[in-house]
């Protein structure tokens, strides 16, 4: 059986006249499904009869299993979903008052391996497909109108991050279809500025993105300078800043945005001095050439610890201090709010289940030192209350 959750319109459409069918019923099929939540051809009473039959008989609209629940005090749900094979991702909702954003997964796992990112900690399983990645939206979507009571038309998500488990442009074979599906008039409706591909650095894949299916794009940037950033995000050593900035800003000619969102997440002591501040804010604004700077946002990211990482979030004075630098230089700068981490579910928390294929435990990668100019003790662990190690201290 296939899975319908799997194609865009223009999939179903191939679909539909691979069962005989006209082209255009994939669009009244893409509206029950993708509109109604509705999963029973037989409900479909729109379609004609002989393409409910054909559908009972060989496609189904399959949700992914809901392994966990939890919802936080302040309103934040993570859901954990059974992907099979000993694996598990994480999918979260955060409910603001004028927005409702659903961050979802792309991988099981993941092999970028930044080093203060939970989900990087537990390696990489597997690239998600396109049906489990557009499942995660389908079962918010029509879990949370229901719960909500919500109308006929009335959007329980209204932004979409893809920021969750995994990094979206090392599987963009699957995530293409899923974007086109979020985006799409006859789907979830939702305009190019209120999604986001949110990516550590897959320079090539920034090229596509903007050439195929160019929607809003942050990028997580963490580290002023390649010697520091190759060791929080080792994706640098391939692609270092001056390419990630150029392709941004060749990302710009295109983006719905005029500007690329630049998260950088504050550690303690290691990437949150006010000489570092300085220096990403002449990195971003360049020396007034053409093929120098970037028209950005910075997203300062309070620091969630967890068990291993060894590292420390930056205390809020010098989170101010940070963000005052870089205001003071014209750069907007937001401090995110940090949202449902009384359940995990915060910014680099998520970790779900993954039988690591990557064997990066064996590899020893994980004790890989970071430049740390300050600190005393390690973080202590929210779920075991125990002390986790200091980490390497390094004049490198
Ligand atoms: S921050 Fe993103 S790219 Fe880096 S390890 Fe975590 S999921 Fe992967």
């Amino acid at each position: 059986m296939v899975n319908l959750l799997q194609f865009d319109r223009a999939g179903l459409g191939d679909f539909c006249e691979q069962l005989g069918e006209k082209r255009f019923r994939a669009t009244q099929l893409f509206r029950w499904i993708h509109q109604r939540g509705e999963r029973d051809p037989a409900a479909m009473t729109d379609l004609a009869k002989s393409l409910r039959d054909k559908l009972a008989g060989s496609a189904v609209v399959e949700a992914l299993p809901v392994a966990s629940e939890q919802v936080a005090a302040d309103g934040t749900i993570k859901w954990l979903f059974d992907v099979g094979g000993g694996d598990a991702i994480e999918t979260v909702f955060i409910p603001e008052a004028d927005r409702g954003t659903l961050c979802i997964s792309s991988q099981a796992g993941c092999a970028v391996n930044c080093r203060f990112c939970s989900t990087g900690h537990q390696g990489f399983s597997r690239n998600l497909t396109t049906a489990e990645i557009v499942a995660q939206l389908w079962h918010a979507e029509f879990t949370l109108r229901r719960r909500l009571g919500l109308a006929a038309g009335e959007r329980a998500i209204t932004n979409v991050v893809m920021m969750g488990m995994g990094e979206p442009l090392q599987n963009y074979a699957a995530l293409l279809p899923a974007l086109r599906t979020m985006l799409d008039d006859h789907g979830y409706g939702l305009s190019r500025r209120r999604v986001t591909v949110s990516t550590s650095g897959v320079v090539p894949m920034i090229d596509r993105l903007r050439d195929d299916c160019p929607v809003a794009l942050a990028v997580s940037l963490h580290a002023p300078d390649d010697a520091l950033r190759d060791e929080l995000v080792p994706l640098n050593r391939k692609y270092p800043i001056a390419e990630l900035l150029a392709a941004c800003r060749g990302y710009l000619a295109r983006a719905p945005r005029d500007f690329i969102t630049l998260e950088y997440c504050m550690l303690d002591g290691v990437n949150d001095a006010p000489e570092q501040a300085r220096a990403l804010l002449a990195l971003v604004r360049g020396d007034g050439s053409a093929d120098s700077g970037l028209a950005c946002k910075i997203n300062l990211i309070p620091f969630n610890p967890f068990p291993a990482s060894g590292l420390g979030r930056s205390p809020r004075e010098r989170v101010a201090a940070f963000a005052a630098v870089l205001q003071e230089g014209g750069i907007v700068t937001t401090v995110r709010k940090t949202r449902g981490d009384d359940i995990a579910a915060a910014c680099g928390q998520l970790a779900g289940e993954v039988q690591d294929r990557t064997r990066l435990a064996e590899r020893g990668t994980r004790a890989a030192p970071v430049r740390v100019e300050r600190r005393v003790a390690g973080p202590v662990s929210r779920r075991t209350g125990v002390a986790a190690p200091a980490p390497v201290r390094s004049s490198s």
